[in-house]
């Protein structure tokens, strides 16, 4: 184990010995867990690391903070502090802990336990390892599922029978590793994965819960593989009949990937457009009962939910109802951001994406030079009219009919005196 902590950027090893010798002081047992020694076993770099102390991890989180001038965020609620490092290495030290699950799904009553017990906990071999930070055992693994040799077979594999039943997020969980890492289900861990599937677990788990390993899986460098696996095993029609995959999520949801998400960039939500193709044009009441199910925040509602609204503007534009891009901007402009750019990215109709693209990259981000002020200039008289003669004059600036400030001026004038000329 020593040549794999060899192996790691020199700044997180001073750290990790950093943190070693706090411990050996504080007279506490210091461990890296989890998902780091996965990752690290299999040459991967991260800058989370996962630290578990036997005794007061909160304390020693506040004194490792501390010690290596980093800002420390407690979380009394789950016994773990925050440790972010001025370089930008985060370090969750946690305490070890027993967990015991009162009923299937539920979360569970966490008390302070051994390193072992701790590691009992955990859902999968190759994420059940610890590797002893303390000065005189630095490097030590404490393996005792036999996580390394379920590494070197590439395989994900539960702890007991009864792990999928305890805890059904680790059903999500499980095929996410399986599909990034390129590994399998174990046997065993796959007849036990369809025995709680088909035995109704995912339907113990809150909607909240569930959405929470959806949006896991959703920034994912490649979502696809995972909800076709998922799929395949039944997880997802277990989650709502309707979610069942199909041809058609496959192509948006690659779509998706290559357009740019889960990259970060000026747009945040690339997640919540993997659930809208996920979610897209259902019937209403089916998506109704989806929405009822995994009650998704705010955000992500609205976005699922005016897929509908959007299906009415996409058939008023095949009627011809709606023409201009001042008509299609103002019959689009309350619809949420993450529906219209799901739309833009993914719409089959060339025409159509076209239109979405202008809107999306530009109309609705136009804005006029001209405002209430420079129409009072104008001499036109200030009142309930200046809302609709600014409104014109953006309209007429979306159809390019115009572009300079000029032009809005003199288009503001010319309306406003249409609209007092004398009728005879
Ligand atoms: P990632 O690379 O996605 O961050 P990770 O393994 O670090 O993966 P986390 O979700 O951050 O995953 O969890 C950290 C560790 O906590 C896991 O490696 C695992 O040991 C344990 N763990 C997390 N969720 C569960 C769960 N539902 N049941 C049991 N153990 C869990």
């Amino acid at each position: 184990m020593k040549e794999a902590i060899a192996q790691l950027p020199a700044g997180i090893r001073d750290r990790l010995s950093q943190a070693g010798r706090l411990a050996d002081e504080s007279g506490l047992d210091l461990y890296l867990v989890g998902g780091t020694v996965r990752d690290m076993l299999l040459g991967w770099s991260r800058t989370d690391i996962d630290l578990v102390v036997e005794g007061d991890g909160m304390g020693f989180g506040g004194r490792l903070a501390r010690a290596a001038g980093g800002r420390c965020t407690p979380h009394p609620r789950f016994l773990t502090t925050t440790v972010d490092l001025p370089e930008g290495i985060n370090m969750d030290v946690a305490t070890a802990r027993s967990e015991t699950y009162e009923r299937p799904g539920a979360l569970p009553r966490v008390a302070s336990a051994p390193m072992d017990v701790d590691l009992a906990r955990r859902d999968f071999t190759i994420n059940a390892m610890a590797v002893s930070l303390n000065e005189r055992r630095f490097g030590d693994l404490v393996d005792p599922f036999n996580g390394r040799a379920d590494l070197q077979k590439k395989r994900v594999r539960i702890l007991h029978n009864g792990s999928f039943i305890d805890d059904p997020t680790r059903l999500f969980r499980a095929v996410r590793f399986e599909q990034r890492l390129r590994f399998r289900l174990e046997r065993g861990t796959e007849r036990r994965f369809r025995e709680a599937v088909a035995g109704g677990m995912v339907g113990n788990l809150s909607g909240p819960r569930l959405l929470e390993q959806l949006r896991l899986i959703c920034v994912e460098s490649d979502p696809w593989p995972i909800f076709e696996r998922l799929e395949r095993l039944g997880a997802l029609s277990a989650i709502h009949p309707a979610l069942a995959s199909d041809e058609g999520l496959e192509t948006l949801v690659r779509e998706i990937s290559r357009t740019g998400g889960p990259a970060p960039s000026t747009y945040d939500g690339w997640w919540i457009l993997y659930l809208v193709a996920l979610f897209r044009p259902r019937r209403e009441e089916t998506l109704q009962s989806v929405v009822d199910r995994l009650k998704p925040n705010r955000r992500l509602r609205r976005a699922i939910e005016d897929m509908s609204r959007w299906s009415r503007v996409e058939q008023a534009v095949e009627s011809g109802a709606i023409e201009t891009p001042a008509d299609f901007c103002r019959a689009v402009r309350t619809i949420s951001e993450d529906t219209m750019l799901f739309v833009t990215l993914t719409h089959p109709d060339e025409g159509m994406r076209r239109r979405c693209e202008s809107y999306y990259h530009k109309h609705r981000h136009m804005r006029l030079s001209i405002d209430g002020g420079t129409l009072k200039d104008l001499g036109i008289p200030v009142g309930p009219e200046y809302g609709r003669i600014l409104d014109e004059v953006l309209s007429m600036k979306i159809n390019g009919e115009i572009g300079t400030a000029d032009e809005e001026r003199r288009a503001a004038r010319d309306l406003w005196l249409r609209l007092h000329r004398p009728t005879h």
